[in-house]
């Protein structure tokens, strides 16, 4: 079975970033990270992010704000951030607490600074196979993987598991414009099992510690799994339990090392090119 590293997928996103860039003219594109908080997981990903974009030679400021700010003033705050012309692109941490409408923030987002794909013009594009956006950097890290690897799309038999708006639904829209044959299977899916191991790309988006085996796999069918969940060990792992795809699936992503390293590459990608549309 071949190892789809994610390390090697976002190399070849490092060397078209720095192409692209070398054609920006003025100071590096700058990221905005904007957490509301000090969750565990939030600051993971924005060390990750950070240390990222600082590789690819990207400028990137965090503003951080405390969890009991009220809604009123991180919509201020946030609209300062927005409308500040040296920021080329936000990637603004979610869920934000309660007491912020969320659905506001997703409207007030400029589209063109929105590298994460929440906008509802964002959304619109991707459903309407219209790549002038941005889609959901996760859902693309997932064709990046294909792409990366060779891995054509066209005519084949894909199954998503997940139907969330940050992944499974904007993934399936993806493999569609790729000319995927696509199916969606979510909690209330009668034959999960079918499903999967009728498919020739397998995507595991559940957020559920290694719930797909071997057995949901079809022979030689690819397998990207996009969960990061922690198992009864206290380890990081996947949706899929990768030591039982051997002989099973031609290629997988591991978890850690997959997906998840080519997510804060889309987004390097993404910084550029919104530093291009300007
Ligand atoms: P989510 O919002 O909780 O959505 C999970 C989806 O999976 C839902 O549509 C749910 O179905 C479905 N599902 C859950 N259990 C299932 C089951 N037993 N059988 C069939 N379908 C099931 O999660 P998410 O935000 O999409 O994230 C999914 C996973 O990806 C998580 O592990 C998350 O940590 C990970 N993730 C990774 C990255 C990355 O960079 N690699 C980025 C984002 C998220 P219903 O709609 O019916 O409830």
């Amino acid at each position: 079975m071949r190892v789809l590293k994610g390390a090697e997928v976002s190399a070849k996103i490092k060397e078209e970033v720095q192409a692209a860039l070398a054609k920006c003219k003025g100071a590096a594109p700058k990221l905005a990270i904007i957490r509301v908080g000090e969750n565990p997981d939030d600051m993971s990903y924005e060390r990750g992010a950070t240390k990222k974009m600082e590789a690819f030679g990207l400028r990137v400021e965090s503003y951080h704000f405390p969890a009991d700010i009220s809604d009123g003033e991180f919509k201020e705050e946030f609209q300062k951030i927005n409308g500040d012309a040296d920021v080329t692109g936000i990637l603004m941490l979610r869920p934000l607490p309660k007491q912020i409408c969320e659905k506001d923030i997703e409207r007030m987002i400029d589209p063109k600074k929105d590298l994460d794909g929440i906008s509802p013009e964002n959304i619109a594009k991707v459903f309407a196979g219209d790549s002038s956006g941005f889609a959901p950097c996760t859902a693309e890290a997932v064709m990046e993987v294909l792409r990366a690897n060779e891995i054509p799309v066209e005519g084949k038999r894909v199954t998503v598991v997940g139907r969330s708006m940050v992944v499974g639904k904007p993934l399936a829209m993806l493999m569609l414009k790729a000319n995927g044959t696509v199916t969606m299977c979510h909690t209330r899916t009668r034959d999960l099992k079918g499903a999967c191991q009728n498919a020739e790309i397998l995507v595991a988006a559940a957020g559920k510690a290694k719930m797909l085996n071997g057995d949901y796999v079809g022979q030689d069918a690819v397998v990207l799994d996009v969960g990061i969940n922690v198992d009864e060990d206290g380890k990081l792992c996947g949706d899929v339990d990768f030591g039982s795809l051997e002989g099973k699936a031609a290629a997988a992503t591991p978890v850690p090392g997959g997906v998840g390293a080519v997510t804060t590459a889309v987004l390097a990608k993404h910084l550029v090119q919104a530093a291009q549309r300007r």
